[in-house]
């Protein structure tokens, strides 16, 4: 990296926001042989509202990028816990390439812990540095501003990672557009203190109900963290002609007041909420030599809003698709289609029916109860994961590739990381 403090500082890659996906862009980009900057707006440690959840998915990237053990020596989970509508079904992590091993860490110090790695792994790291303006051509990004530590600088960037998450003020900057008539979340976590927070399982509460007992097209979950805590959340589906008409952080405070006593929680704290953008409904998310990965691509899972593993792979995708030298704007649709394209269009068509307010009362207790619940639910958890691989060659992964194939062609037209034409 050329340091002249009056030029621009010139950079091989440059990465905007070190959440996951920056910081593992960061780490994969390095290992490439890149140069890395990667600038990152707030100061570590920094919370960012999150369940901290994470699945075998997850933990598996976390492997590849060497920092797994780091995050399951401190906790980890074995499945899901269902519930709701007058049952309970226990859903253990399905056998799968990925592994069988989740856990969950509070993103003030799972984020650090990568950000470090990034570090460590030769990326420099501005913090307090956000990227503010950027100047394009036809050939790309040719400079962008940041201010850092309150001083303006200039960088020339041959690729620029934008990993700047859920709103993506910069990634707006170079077009990425937000498609809102597709499913998204509405969400809310917060920390409570209990004595159940060792406990290996992770919990769904699937008949979420509003303080009127209206039943809410979404879960509400309670993480056990191992630290003492659990992070106890709600999250809600919406479209714009279905909007969830609910206050998630009331709704949060009532969902808490109805598990306090079988957890023994202490009052809700560090309360939170956001939305969520979710199977890829954005567009314009790149250009010839920059790309958005993770939130700012919306590469969330919209049947259980995880985020988190799909911007650790789109990181290590960004850096591959980079090391082509060719040029991305086409390419990088085309390679998150390829990877998400099926699951990420079947997963939004599925939670559509979720909003609609007559689907999760009829169909709840036949998930829920009862032996057909008991056979149910293992599979839909591991659906709701996007935990089937290529590889699987059961009858509920064959189904599921092909009811995928089959939501690909009548959904074909909805936006699915299009670029503008
Ligand atoms: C309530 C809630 C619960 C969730 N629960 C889970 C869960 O349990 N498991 C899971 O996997 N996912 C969960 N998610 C989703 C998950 O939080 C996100 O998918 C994940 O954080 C995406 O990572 P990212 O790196 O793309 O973005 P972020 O983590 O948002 O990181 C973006 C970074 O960019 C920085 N930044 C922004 N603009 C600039 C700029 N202009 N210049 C420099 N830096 C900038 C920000 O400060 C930030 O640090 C949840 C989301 C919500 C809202």
């Amino acid at each position: 990296m050329e340091l002249v403090t009056r030029n621009p500082v010139v950079v091989d890659v440059l990465v905007v926001g070190a959440g996951p996906a920056g910081s593992a862009a960061a780490i994969y980009a390095t290992q490439a042989g890149h140069d890395v900057l990667l600038v990152e707006a707030a100061s570590f440690p920094r919370d960012k509202t999150c369940g901290d959840g994470l699945t075998p998915r997850a933990v598996h990237q976390l492997e590849r990028l060497g920092l797994s053990e780091k995050i399951t020596n401190e906790h980890v989970n074995h499945g899901l816990k269902l519930h709701g509508f007058g049952g309970s079904v226990t859903a253990p992590w399905p056998k799968s390439a990925f592994g069988t091993i989740g856990s969950a860490m509070p993103r003030m110090l799972f984020d650090a812990l990568l950000a470090d790695a990034a570090v460590s792994s030769g990326a420099t790291l501005w913090e307090d540095a956000r990227a503010t303006s950027v100047e394009t051509t036809d050939a790309g990004v040719q400079q962008v501003t940041v201010i850092h530590a309150g001083v303006e600088k200039q960088l020339r960037p041959r690729w620029v990672i934008v990993a700047d998450g859920v709103r993506s003020n910069f990634g707006k900057l170079l077009g990425r557009q937000w498609h809102r008539g597709e499913v998204y979340g509405i969400a809310a976590r917060s920390y409570c203190t209990t004595p159940r927070a060792d406990e290996q399982w992770i919990h769904s509460h699937l008949e979420l109900k509003d303080p009127d007992g209206v039943v809410q097209p979404g879960y509400g979950w309670i993480f056990p963290l191992g630290d003492g805590r659990v992070n106890l959340g709600v999250g809600a589906l919406s479209t714009d002609k279905r909007p969830a008409k609910v206050n998630t952080k009331r709704l949060l405070s009532h969902y808490a007041s109805q598990q306090r006593s079988d957890w023994q929680l202490g009052p809700e704290t560090d309360v939170a909420s956001a939305l969520l953008p979710m199977g890829g409904a954005v567009s314009g998310v790149s250009g010839p030599n920059w790309l958005l990965i993770g939130d700012a691509a919306a590469c969330v899972n919209p049947l259980n809003g995880e985020g988190i593993d799909y911007g650790l792979e789109t990181a290590e995708m960004a850096v591959a698709a980079i090391g082509t030298n060719e040029n991305l704007t086409t390419l990088w649709p085309q390679l998150l289609r390829e990877s998400y394209g099926e699951a990420f269009l079947l997963a939004r068509t599925a939670a559509r029916l979720l909003t609609y307010p007559k689907f999760l009362p009829l169909a709840g207790p036949l998930g829920l109860r009862g032996p057909i619940g008991a056979r149910l639910m293992p599979a839909a958890a591991r659906l709701m994961g996007n935990l089937v691989t290529d590889q699987d060659r059961d009858l509920v992964a064959r189904a599921w590739r092909g009811a995928g194939g089959a939501a690909s062609w009548i959904r074909r037209d909805s936006p699915l990381w299009s670029n503008p034409a």
